[in-house]
């Protein structure tokens, strides 16, 4: 009898294995809201299966939710491209078809691709940077636009997002923080998974986490990844929402001033100062302070196109309405035929769609209306909430460790090992 439990145990081990490395996984949407219409796949590394999946003649096109990666029970076609070779898929009436490396045709019409089995791929989609992938790439056809989704583990995932969002620093302390956070946002995602119609779990735009395929890889990001294995931030034993922005400008909003959340008291106000003097710990950063200038043209056609369906004139002026203790305006009122009174975030969040990133930086600002133009004199850059990128570096360089940073930041939490479900 003594025997038989460890026997046992292996067993169940090698029972489980497959059912664990299912969940170990994270499906990404790619740039989601672009369309697109062509993509090309170039081999760089690895011998890669090329799936294609027909439409089946008199049966309903396949909803996002109804088609499961690799398991699309419809007749495929497969091709083979090795390191150097490509495949393009366009998007035509009768559905995608595919060329490979310029000389082969596969022009039945698919309904989707799923590419896999090699090692490394790039991708290129006209008018964007190619982005390198590993893992399984699917694309499906939506009639008018194509679109990606990339699966891919855990762990590569989290390397790649905290190797682009993380780019702010080079301190060992400071990246070994921002790998846990990005362990445990995407961990949050997964349990809290806000694409529950879609294929996919979490997108690459900022409604979930930065990701841009694994080209930008970076080789100390990966070695403190496995280093803090399965350590996740937590809040009375559950894994929190962690918030985080590139420059708060020396002071942190609450969730609850910024979003109106009541359930995040691990993200309350407070300064982004180590003890009572010296400097704030993101001074450093470019963004701690800032000015933009807008013509008043552009900028009322910013808001013409945002909020009045891209009538002129129907707002004719804008004003903060409620400005939190540290001077970040969390709510913005529009003058005009009828009043419009909207979340903070919601106006930065509109402003970096139509200006891009480097426009407003952050709610954290003045306006003079000059007489041409809107002049805004800023602090920080991103939603003030939550850690603060740059003064986690500035933390760091100070000679805090990576679990002191994070205690900083998340007030209340404890960092602990908990293996992926
Ligand atoms: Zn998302
Ligand atoms: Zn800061």
């Amino acid at each position: 009898m003594k025997f038989c439990l460890p026997y046992f145990l292996i067993l169940i081990l090698f029972l489980a294995a497959p059912c664990a490395a299912q969940s170990d996984n994270v499906s990404v949407g790619i740039d989601i809201t672009l369309p697109f219409q062509t993509v090309k796949f170039q081999a760089l590394s690895g011998n890669w299966k090329v799936n294609l999946y027909p439409l089946t003649p008199g049966t309903q096109k396949a909803s996002s939710t109804e088609r499961i990666f690799g398991n699309i029970n419809k007749e495929k076609v497969t091709e083979y491209i090795v390191p150097g070779e490509d495949v393009s898929l366009l998007l035509v009436a009768k559905g995608i078809v595919a060329r490979v490396s310029s000389e082969k045709d596969v022009d039945k019409g698919f309904d989707s691709v799923i590419l896999e089995g090699g090692d490394l791929i790039s991708i290129e989609i006209p008018e964007t940077e190619p982005m390198i992938m590993e893992g399984v790439i699917q694309i499906d056809n939506h009639d008018t636009t194509l679109s990606i989704i990339n699966r891919l583990s855990l762990e590569q995932f989290v390397v790649s997002s905290a190797s682009v969002f993380g780019n702010v620093s080079s301190e060992i302390e400071a990246v070994k923080a921002y790998v846990i956070v990005a362990r445990t946002k995407l961990r949050y995602l997964k349990e809290n998974n806000k694409h529950l119609n879609e294929l996919y779990e979490i997108c690459n735009t900022p409604h979930c986490m930065p990701f841009k395929g694994c080209g930008a890889n970076r080789q100390m990001v990966s070695l403190l990844a496995d280093q803090t294995f399965d350590k996740v931030i937590t809040y009375n034993g559950k894994i929190i929402n962690p918030r985080f922005h590139h420059t708060c400008g020396g002071k942190i909003s609450s969730a609850k001033s910024v979003y109106g959340v009541d359930n995040e008291p691990y993200h309350p106000s407070h300064n982004d100062l180590k003890g009572s003097e010296g400097s704030e710990n993101c001074f450093h950063s470019p963004a701690f302070h800032w000015t933009a200038e807008f013509a008043k043209f552009d900028f009322m056609d910013f808001i013409a196109v945002a909020y009045a369906g891209g009538i002129q004139n129907f707002y004719v002026a804008f004003e903060p309405e409620t400005v939190d203790e540290n001077g970040r305006i969390t709510h913005m009122l529009f003058r005009g035929k009828a009043p419009l009174f909207l979340p903070g975030y919601d106006f930065a969040n509109r402003a970096h769609k139509h200006f891009g990133y480097n426009s407003l930086k952050s709610m954290r600002f003045n306006v003079t209306e000059m007489k041409r133009s809107f002049l805004f004199k800023g602090m920080g850059k991103g939603d003030g909430v939550g850690m603060c990128l740059y003064g986690c570096d500035g933390l760091a360089k100070k000679g805090m460790k990576a679990e002191d940073i994070i205690a900083f930041y998340y007030p209340g939490t404890r960092v602990e090992e908990i293996p992926a479900e």
